[in-house]
């Protein structure tokens, strides 16, 4: 069997991984969640390491081993050397898959991506198209998450997409069947299709399209050149971001929101991608600067250093009481914040996993604060 083809840049990260006293173990969440040591950072790199080696034959149990991280990159907060573990993993795993090891708890979604474009078994709710335009050029690509658990969200952040831009707004769908596919981003996580296939296999046609904004961090992720799995741009290709950068950018040069909103009461989840895939921190402060008179409160680890909630989907499917447990952890913060009885985190996804690990009142999403404050 072929050994993994990581790489010189990826061979120091391993490299470095198997040498180090596991100074980032504390801050993985599945690592926690699951409390056991092959599940750290360290272990997983150094599995890799060792596979790369010749030590270790790949078999179910290795393959399997590769998939305890999240994509988070909040060990790479802590590392000296700033190594970009989940970029080690997703290669490890798309090996692992080529040599016929692909664990069988992603099975299901592989199915659900080849009959619907979703990861998700459930057929997709339906959604008011109402403020979209199928002849507008900028257009908006929901993240599958929003579509399957906060549909009702989607018309509203089309309405105030065209407010902000004066423009009409066209809504990301397949153009045979007229329901809003997943980017692919679960397939690439679990090692099965790369980011490439799924711009070809998986995306409709954005043709006549010149801006894609989208809530989901995974696929702006995929656009941004920073992210632990950047996408060569094509020279026809629209141009791709996330959602909170139009705004950050838009937003002061509407009049000011019909309800300014009163955070003092909510601690701030900043979700792991937003934070460190898209560099977006400062996007966020700068829209809850416009949408609040008192901003939400800051938890104890914040920005770079913000927890994962364990809710991605790939993490889910493998681990379901591991990524409850990262998601319960998460929440603790407002038993230790008095004064503070709800959370927004910034992505729809983390709501979603924060709001089955606990009460559906405590949490909200800064897109739903959004579009309470402008009303629409
Ligand atoms: S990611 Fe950095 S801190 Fe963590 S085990 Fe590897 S070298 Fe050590
Ligand atoms: S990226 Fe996150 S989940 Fe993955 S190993 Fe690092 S801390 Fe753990």
């Amino acid at each position: 069997m072929k050994k993994p083809d990581l790489g010189p840049e990826l061979e120091r990260m391993t490299t470095y991984c198997t040498y180090c006293p596991k100074m980032c173990r504390f801050s993985c969440p599945t690592a926690a969640a699951e409390a056991r040591e092959t599940a750290t950072p360290w272990a997983m790199m150094r599995l890799l390491e060792l596979s790369r080696d010749g030590s270790v034959e790949l078999d179910e149990s290795v393959a399997e081993a590769f998939y305890h991280c999240t994509g988070c990159r909040r060990c790479q907060a802590f590392c000296r050397h700033d190594n970009d573990v989940p970029r080690a993993l997703w290669k490890a795993r798309s090996w692992a898959v080529e040599n016929g090891f692909m664990p069988q708890a992603f099975e299901p979604m592989a199915r659900n991506f080849k009959s619907h474009g979703t990861p998700f078994e459930e057929p997709q709710p339906e959604i008011d198209t109402s403020a979209f335009d199928a002849e507008g050029s900028i257009a908006f690509w929901p993240d599958c998450s929003t579509v399957q658990h906060r549909p009702e969200t989607i018309g509203r952040i089309g309405r105030l997409l065209a407010r902000i831009t004066g423009e009409k707004i066209r809504l990301i769908q397949m153009d045979d069947v007229g329901s809003t596919p997943c980017c692919g981003f679960p397939l690439t996580a679990a090692g099965i299709k790369d980011g490439g296939g799924c711009r070809e296999d998986l995306w409709p046609s954005l043709k006549g399209v010149s801006f894609v904004w989208t809530d989901c961090p995974a696929l702006a992720a995929w656009n941004h050149s920073g992210s632990s799995w950047p996408l060569a741009p094509r020279p026809d290709d629209p141009t791709m971001g996330h959602i909170f950068t139009l705004l950050s950018e838009r937003l002061s040069e509407l009049p000011p929101p019909q309800n300014l909103l009163d955070l003092g009461d909510t601690l701030l989840h900043e979700s792991c991608f937003v934070a460190r895939q898209i560099d977006a921190l400062d996007d966020v402060q700068k829209i809850l600067a416009t949408i609040s008179r008192t901003p939400p409160e800051k938890m104890a680890y914040e920005g770079k250093e913000s927890p994962c909630c364990g809710g991605r989907v790939h993490y889910r499917m493998l681990e379901p009481e591991g990524s409850e447990k990262a998601a319960a952890t998460v929440l603790e913060a407002l038993d230790r914040n008095e004064g503070q009885e709800r959370m927004v985190t910034t992505s729809v996804m983390c709501h979603h996993a924060l709001e089955e690990a606990g009460p559906d009142s405590l949490v909200t999403s800064l897109l739903e604060l959004l579009c309470e404050a402008y009303d629409c």
